[in-house]
This record gives structure tokens, sequence and C-alpha cells, in this order.
């Protein structure tokens, strides 16, 4: 008979803390990985600024833009200031399937409204009205520093970018909560969902009134002073916020969190994160030698059901397939497009939800997220009986598990949350629809959708290498 302690490590199955198990110089090489993650979640607080940030970069390591007749091997394209596609050719032909990487690069937030701008009858301050964007909640928007981040497209097709809030010398704005004292009967009783309407989130924008000259008699100059000193600053007026895409996101930089530094804390890292880790991923293998065509594909609108012209549910992506395919001088007919995008594999590059010390009822332990313990792959999302779910197909998990074991990379299998909990869906559904294997992969989360998101420096660099292996091995 064997030991039982060497029969029970042969036989069962359990997950590998990063933190316990990694050499020295993985935990090391995970927390200097997190310093350029900052730096760009810092820079890209809205998708317009992830693909600002990506069309620079991109420039600067050489990438050619395929719509500018590019040669090579690594091309990408933009589309509308929020979405994008970046590749390097393989050896095989891209017919034979390519491995694709996708993320969504927006982020619940708050939006002002196309006509913002009043001056509030009951206390003459100028105040913005706003619409919220994906799902937060509400509660957590009310008295936190706000950075006003988007553009204004003046009718000439000019484009003015605003970032106020960031820099530490900027003003910040707030969509005040009221005190606890006079909650009790408007606020208090509430359900916490409904504690605050969408009407109450109103923004403070400015107080001062536009002093006018003796004998003039201005009404609404408040109002009257906001849209002079946004004139002075930007040259529009008010007109303009008709064509502008402004979104209020909280102000600040993102942190280190906990004692030992090994958290980073920052707004919009869902999914900004798997944008990031899939990039690095992508540029690591530049110079390796591989098979099969490795894509990042970056999609808007997941929060919003990956709808429109840029969301993962337009042709943005398949497009770009089939413009690779004619670069490469194959065929790219309807029939190969389709056949190659059934022979590709992709990996829904989206966060998971951490099992949560102060919620630990809402999953389930076994098959839910730890954090610190590696990158999180779900079979399927959706909720109830796993309705409105890609459901990933065991061959292509015992593939995907086979080569992260054989590169060592720290992963966990993670189910969103316990059966009838809740749940949600991500973009892997709408990539199954091509006939393409699809997984979802990505690091756990804590405060998922909160103004600052938790996420562990371990998985985060853990996803990086699990991109990396999958483009080089998948
Ligand atoms: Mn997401
Ligand atoms: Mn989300």
């Amino acid at each position: 008979m064997k030991k039982a302690k060497e029969l029970m490590d042969k036989l069962s199955y359990s997950r590998k803390s990063f933190w316990k198990e990694a050499s020295e110089q993985e935990r090391k090489a995970a927390l200097d990985f997190s310093e350029g993650y900052k730096t760009f979640l810092d820079a890209a607080k809205t998708e317009r600024e992830t693909i600002n940030f990506y069309e620079k970069q991109l420039a600067e390591r050489g990438y050619a833009n395929i719509d500018a007749d590019a040669k090579g091997k690594k091309i990408y394209r933009l589309s509308r200031g929020k979405n994008a596609a970046i590749a390097i050719i393989g050896k095989r032909p891209i017919s034979e399937g390519v491995n694709l990487i996708v993320s969504h690069v927006d982020a619940p937030r708050v939006d002002l409204k196309q006509n913002p701008l009043i001056e509030d009858g009951s206390t003459n301050l100028g105040i913005m009205k706003t619409h919220y964007y994906g799902g937060i909640k509400k509660y957590q928007w009310m008295s936190t520093p706000i950075a006003i981040h988007g553009v204004f497209v003046k009718r000439n097709g000019e484009v003015v970018e605003v970032s106020i809030g960031e820099d530490p010398t900027d003003p910040v704005f707030v969509m005040p909560d009221i005190l606890p004292h006079l909650a009790r009967k408007v606020q208090s009783p509430k359900k916490i969902g409904e504690a605050i309407a969408a009407d109450n989130m109103k923004l403070i924008f400015n107080s001062m009134p536009y002093l006018a000259e003796e004998g003039e008699d201005v009404k609404n100059a408040v109002k009257l002073n906001a849209l002079y000193l946004l004139n002075e600053k930007y040259g529009v007026t008010e007109a303009d916020f008709l064509s502008a895409e402004l979104q209020l996101v909280p102000a600040g930089k993102a942190r280190d969190c906990g004692i030992d530094r090994s958290f980073v804390l920052a707004y919009g890292q869902d999914d900004r994160i798997c944008a990031y880790t899939s990039a690095e991923a992508l540029y690591a293998i530049e110079e390796k030698d591989f098979d099969k065509t490795a894509i990042v594909y970056m999609a808007d609108k997941e929060e919003i059901g990956s709808e429109s012209n840029t969301g993962a549910k337009s042709n943005f992506i398949i497009d770009f397939i089939a413009d690779l395919l004619k670069q490469n001088n194959e065929n790219n007919d309807s029939n190969t497009l389709r056949k190659t995008l059934i022979k590709s594999q992709i990996l829904s590059a989206d966060v998971n939800a951490g099992i949560n010390p102060n919620y630990p009822s809402i999953h389930e332990k076994e098959n839910a997220v730890h954090m610190g313990f590696g990158v999180a792959i779900a079979k399927f999302t959706g909720s109830g009986g796993k309705g409105g779910s890609n459901d990933a197909n065991a061959e292509f998990n015992a593939k995907i598990f086979n080569i992260f074991d054989e590169e060592n990379i720290f992963w966990q299998i993670g189910a969103l949350g316990k059966v009838d909990e809740g749940g949600g869906g991500t973009i892997a559904k709408f990539m199954a629809e091509y006939g393409a294997e699809v997984i979802d992969c990505g690091p756990g989360i804590l405060g998922m959708h909160s103004l600052y998101e938790l996420a562990s420096k371990a998985d985060i660099y853990s996803a990086y290498r699990a991109y990396k292996a999958f483009f080089l091995k998948g």
C-alpha cells in the first residue's frame, strides 16, 4: 500500500498559491510587472484614452496600419478611436486559424447628458445632469472626487480633448450625497439599489456667477460663467455639448494596496487589466518563433451588451481577419474566412469575481476564484442554468490547461458565483458565433464595477504569462 499523503498528492487537485509556490524570481517579476500596468491605468481611464495609448505605442514599436497598405508581420487597425486589433503574423497560413485574445476597454462610468448644464433653481449652483453607463452601484459614486474625461467634437469636425481632475493642481467635481441626519425618510428606509435615483446624480460644476456690468440684469449668471470658463479653456459653446462624449470617472491614480503591496487598487481594471496583459503578451512574442497568427482585439461597449459599431457584435474583427488573409496573399472569400474562424482559438479575456472575505456566502469555495492563485478560467458564464453563456468544450479546456501546466503558469478554474446567486456574461458568446473555440480567461477582481477595483499582482502577472503561452503554443 502507498502512503495516503503520497496518494492524495497524486490523485487529488488543488489550486496553488502564487505567493507561496512561485520562485523568488517570479514573485519579483510579478511585482515589477505591475509598475507598467499602473502607469497604463493612469493614462487610460476611458476607452478613447486606451486606444490613444496603444496608437502611440504601436507606432513606437513599429507596427503598421493595415489601412495604409502595410507590409510586414506586425499589423494593426484602429476603429473610431474606441477599438483596436493588433496582429503578428505566424509561420503557418492564416487560413489554418488564428489565436485571438479579446478584451474590452470600456468600463462602467457616469456620462454627462447631451444637454447637461443648468443653473439649479433651488440652489443657484451650476450643475451637470448625468446618465450612467453600465452596471454601477449608484451610491458608490456619491461624495467622491470625480474627474471629467472625453471629447467635444465641434461642427467643423475638430476634436477637443478634455481631462479635468487628474493633475494634482486640477480641480475635481462631486455628486454630493445627503447627510445621515436628514436621510431618515428619503434614503435610509429604501433598498440599497433604490436609495440613490439616477436623478440624484447631479454633478456640482460651479457656483460663481458671471459678474455683469453695472445696471445689466443677467439671468442664469452662474450658468453663464460656467460657459464662459469652458469657452476660455476649450473654445466650446453650450451647443458643442450636444456632440460631446464626456465621462465622469473617479479622480486619482492607481495605487499599490496591502502592507506587502501585493495588490493594485484602481478604477477600470475590468477590463483594461486584460487589454494591458494581452498587449504585453503580444509584444513579448515579437521575436519568437510561433505557428499561428496572434491577434489582440480590444473591444468597446461590453458593459452595455457589446452593441454598436465598436462593440464585439460588430464585424470589425472579422473584417480585420479577412484583410489579414488578403495582406498575406491568401484567399479571403467568404468560405475561406468562415473556415478560418472555425479553425481559430479565442481567449475571452475578461475579469472574474474573486472570493470576497466580506461576502463569502455568494461564492462556492471549490469552484470560485481565489485572489493570488493565478489567472482564472471560466468554462461558462451566464446565469441560472448557464443561460446566455458560451460553454467551452472539454477538449478545448484540456488543451488550454495543458499549455498552462507545461509553462508552469499559475491558473485556477473560476465560476462567477454560487449557482442561482446572480450572473453575468462576457464577449465569449459573441465570439463563439463564428465557430471558433472560445474560453473565458482572466484575473479575479474584488469589488468589480466599483470605483476602486482590487487585483492581485500575482494574477495580473499570471494572466500575462498565460496569454503569452497561448500565443506561442495554442
Ligand atoms: Mn468585463
Ligand atoms: Mn464588467
